[in-house]
């Protein structure tokens, strides 16, 4: 019922046209197309809080979307770099980068992967930006019924282990916006890092 309160509060290049820096925010992140609208919909009981259809090579823009005067989730633009060009990708990694270095009430960081590619190169530039941080980060397995409950179970135990030897600050869960799975845990994430 919290997260149901969401609503769109603005959408900012980079962090200079962003709300004022207080309180609470968590931020979602992803390769483009890993489910991130769909999980940000689900996880606020909305139809289309985050706009489904992107175009990519468009402007990628920060958007936030407030529950209360003191907290905010925040939709960060995906990373598609196969469509964009090399001064497009820059100016994403400088804008991300700095959203995520610089943001003094960024509380932690969702990071959405499809399950059957998880930790892409990219994945790995952002969990790279976090570490030395202290900005504990929650990676979410998306699309898992896209694979059996044996298979998803191994690549969670598999993605786990590399989280813990690598980057000790996340942690990780299967995640399905189709069946509505995970949401529980991921709802207990943003309680915690939002102090609820
Ligand atoms: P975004 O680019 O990261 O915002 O991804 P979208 O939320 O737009 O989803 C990309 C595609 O994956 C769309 O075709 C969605 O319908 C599909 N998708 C998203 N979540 C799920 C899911 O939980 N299960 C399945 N099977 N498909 C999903």
């Amino acid at each position: 019922p919290l997260y149901q309160q969401a609503r769109f509060l603005k959408s900012a290049p980079s962090i200079k046209q962003a709300p004022p820096d207080e309180g609470w925010e968590v931020a979602f992140a992803g390769r483009s197309n890993a489910g991130k609208s769909s999980a940000l919909n689900t996880i606020t009981s909305q139809k289309s809080l985050a706009r489904v259809s992107k175009t990519p090579g468009r402007t990628q823009l920060i958007n936030f979307f407030e529950l209360d005067d003191q907290r905010r989730l925040v939709d960060l633009p995906g990373y598609g770099f196969a469509r964009v060009n090399e001064a497009m990708r820059r100016e994403w990694e400088r804008h991300l980068s700095e959203y995520i270095e610089k943001r003094e009430s960024l509380a932690g960081l969702i990071v959405l992967m499809d399950i059957r590619h998880p930790l892409t190169e990219v994945d790995e530039l952002m969990l790279g930006w976090t570490q030395g941080l202290e900005l504990p980060v929650h990676v979410l397995l998306t699309k898992a019924d896209k694979l059996k409950r044996g298979p998803a179970k191994a690549t969670v135990l598999k993605v786990q282990k590399y989280l813990q030897e690598h980057y000790p600050h996340a942690t990780a869960q299967t995640f399905s916006s189709l069946k509505r799975e995970g949401l529980v845990q991921v709802w207990a994430k943003l309680d915690k890092w939002l102090h609820y």
